[in-house]
């Protein structure tokens, strides 16, 4: 398979004809960084976009990605009346209300998992709200604009292998301690919105221990909300917590074949 970070949470992942997108998320502010050039109106393949959670990072550019492609989106509920408000016809929306819902496409299957978002914490707060108080009341907006609904984890098979994304890295020790019932071969995993995010995404490595993982989320997305996370330390800790696991650190819009 092809996977493809688009940055924040957004992957592509292509097999064989086959092209699915994940948060596909690519509307920035000019001071972001890395910058990326890739714009919806590009995006000219995509049979299904899975979204994880409500929060405009990650279903900002689903519409007009959806509408373009001809893509079906599959979001929770509160989410796809985000993605109706902005103009994306109800109908081209499977919305997902049960923990556990697979999918079948055939070339791959994708399964919905119930999850929870990372919980903003004080230091981080902080940190954000000294940066810009007038930023910090167009983050209020938005999270009201956006509101987050049921985080979900996506797991995918894809060519016999579980692919796990998460959006979001609020997920309790015994949720890990489900998923980690079957293997999971590619980790995706976020690393924002903590400022603990390392060692808290480490805890995800200690507990599926997958054969890749692939830290995403770490870009500075949309100065001055967010913040550029160093995946580095993560990088090296993580063969610690999960002997035999591959850190892949990925290149925006640099395709990865696993
Ligand atoms: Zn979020």
């Amino acid at each position: 398979m092809e996977l493809t970070w688009w940055g924040t949470a957004g992957f592509r992942i292509r097999t064989g004809t086959d092209v699915f997108l994940i948060d596909p998320y690519l509307t920035r502010n000019p001071a972001a960084r890395p910058v990326q050039p890739l714009k919806s109106a590009d995006v000219a393949e995509a049979g299904a976009i899975f979204l994880t959670h409500g929060h405009f990072d990650h279903i900002l550019d689903a519409p007009a990605i959806a509408s373009r492609t001809g893509a079906r989106v599959y979001t929770d509920p509160v989410a796809a009346q985000s993605l109706i408000r902005m103009g994306l016809a109800a109908d081209r929306i499977e919305t997902v209300t049960e923990d556990g819902r697979t999918f079948d496409f055939g070339a791959f299957q994708a399964q919905a998992h119930f999850s929870l978002h990372v919980r903003f914490d004080t230091p981080l707060v902080i940190r954000t709200l000294a940066r810009s108080l007038t930023r910090i009341r167009r983050l209020t907006r938005m999270l009201k604009d956006y509101p987050c609904g049921q985080v979900l984890s996506w797991r995918f098979l894809v060519e016999g292998r579980a692919v796990h994304h998460f959006g979001s890295a609020g997920s309790t020790p015994d949720e890990l301690l489900q998923l980690a019932r079957r293997p999971t071969d590619v980790l995706l995993a976020p690393l924002q919105g903590h400022s603990r995010i390392t060692a808290i995404a480490l805890e995800y490595v200690r507990a599926l221990r997958p054969r890749i993982v692939i830290p995403h989320h770490h870009d500075d997305f949309y100065p001055t909300i967010s913040q550029m996370v160093d995946p580095g330390p993560f990088a090296a800790q993580a063969p610690m917590a999960s002997p035999g696991t591959q850190v892949l650190v990925p290149e925006m819009n640099q395709p990865l074949i696993l």
